[in-house]
C-alpha cells in the first residue's frame, strides 16, 4: 500500500479496491460487510442499508446537481438490491460563504428526487466549516430499505446467463468533465443521473428472476462486470459493438483517453438474468431507456476475468479500471 492517499484510492477501481479491503475491511470485517453488496442486508435480509458522499465539482451541471445525485446514488444503491426506498438521512458540510439560495436549490432537488423513490429524510446534520476547509458543498445521504425481491446478489451470476446494460453508458462521466472543462460542445449531452426504483420495481412487478442487478457508478460498466466475475467465480464475455454509447460520449473518451465502459454513470445499471428471462426483462428495461441492450453472457472460459469480443474477432481482457480516473465525479 502507499504512504499515503492518492486520488487513485478513490476511482471505484483497482487502487479503490486495495484501500478498501487492506484498511477498512481489515479492521471492521465481519460477514455483511465482506459480502460487498451496493447495500448491506439487514434484520434476517428484510432490510437493506447503505451510505454515500457526495463530493461532485461543479455542483449544477447538465441534467441534474448534487442534491439529485446525493438522493439518486444512495436510493439506487437500494433499489439494486431489491429494496424499496424508504427512510434517509442527509449530511451536509458547507464551506462558509455559499450562497443560501444554491443550498435551497439543492434541496428542493433532493426532495423532488425523494418523491420519485417514494422516500423521505428523517434525520440529518450540518456543519460549517470556515473558507477553504471544504469546496463549497459536501453531502451525505444514508439510506433504509425494505426488500421487495429478496435473493439478489454479485454472487449470483452463473454460465449462460445474459448480461444487459440498461442504457448507453458513460454519459455522466462525459457530462462532468465537459462541464469542469468549459467545454463548449454544441451538445445536447447530460448527465444520465436517474431514480432506478420505478425501473427495478417494472421487473419485479412483471416476475423478472433477478440474479443480480449492479448500478455502474465509479469505475463504470467495466467495474461491475469485474466484480461480479470474482465475486461469482465466472467469466463474463461481452460483445464490444453490442454496448450503446452517445456519439458525444464517444467523443469526449477520444479527448480523455478513456474507455466509455470505464465512464461513472449515475443512472444506468446492469442485470444478468438466465437466458430465457432475457428478452422479457429486455423489453421492460426498453420502456424506460430506448437504448437498453443486451451485451453478453456468463460463461467458464476463463473464470474471474471479462472478456471483450470485438466485431473483428478479437478477445481482449476488460480489467478493473485504475489510475486517474476523473476525481469528483459524484
Ligand atoms: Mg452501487
Amino acid at each position: 500500500m502507499n504512504k499515503t492517499i492518492t486520488i487513485a484510492h478513490g476511482n471505484g477501481g483497482a487502487e479503490n479496491h486495495e484501500l478498501i479491503s487492506k484498511i477498512f475491511y481489515r479492521h471492521f470485517h465481519n460477514e455483511i460487510l465482506e459480502k460487498s453488496e451496493d447495500a448491506a442486508l439487514i434484520e434476517d435480509g428484510r432490510l437493506a442499508f447503505t451510505t454515500d458522499s457526495f463530493t461532485v465539482s461543479p455542483l449544477f451541471f447538465p441534467g441534474g446537481d448534487i442534491g439529485k445525485l446525493a438522493v439518486c446514488g444512495t436510493c439506487n444503491d437500494l433499489a439494486m438490491m431489491g429494496a424499496k426506498p424508504r427512510y434517509l438521512t442527509c449530511s451536509v458540510i458547507i464551506e462558509e460563504g455559499f450562497a443560501t439560495s444554491e443550498l435551497e436549490k439543492i434541496v428542493r432537488s433532493m426532495q423532488k428526487e425523494l418523491e420519485i423513490n417514494g422516500a423521505k429524510i428523517v434525520s440529518g446534520d450540518t456543519k460549517v466549516v470556515p473558507r477553504g476547509s471544504v469546496d463549497k458543498l459536501f453531502i451525505n445521504t444514508t439510506g433504509i430499505g425494505e426488500i421487495a425481491k429478496p435473493g439478489i446478489s454479485a454472487h449470483n451470476l452463473q454460465e449462460g446467463m445474459a448480461i444487459i446494460v440498461s442504457r448507453d453508458v458513460g454519459a455522466h462521466g462525459a457530462t462532468i468533465f465537459a462541464a469542469r472543462e468549459g467545454i463548449a460542445l454544441e451538445s445536447t449531452l447530460e448527465t444520465d443521473c436517474t431514480s432506478l426504483y420505478p425501473e427495478v420495481k417494472a421487473l419485479i412487478d412483471a416476475d423478472v428472476e433477478i440474479a443480480a442487478m449492479r448500478d455502474a457508478t465509479r469505475g463504470g460498466v467495466a467495474a461491475v462486470l469485474n466484480e461480479w466475475a470474482s465475486a461469482s467465480e465466472v467469466c463474463i464475455e461481452i460483445e464490444e459493438e453490442k454496448i450503446p454509447v452517445q456519439e458525444q460520449v464517444r467523443g469526449i473518451c477520444e479527448l480523455l483517453g478513456f474507455e466509455a465502459v470505464s465512464l461513472a454513470n449515475e443512472g444506468t445499471f446492469v442485470l444478468a438474468v438466465a437466458e430465457e428471462e432475457a428478452s422479457n426483462a429486455l423489453d421492460i428495461m426498453k420502456r424506460h431507456h430506448e437504448n437498453a441492450e443486451i451485451i453478453g453472457t456468463v460463461t467458464m472460459e476463463h473464470p474471474q476475468k471479462v472478456l471483450l469480443n470485438s466485431s473483428w474477432g478479437t478477445k481482449r481482457f476488460l480489467d478493473l479500471p485504475s489510475g486517474e480516473l476523473l476525481p469528483r465525479i459524484c
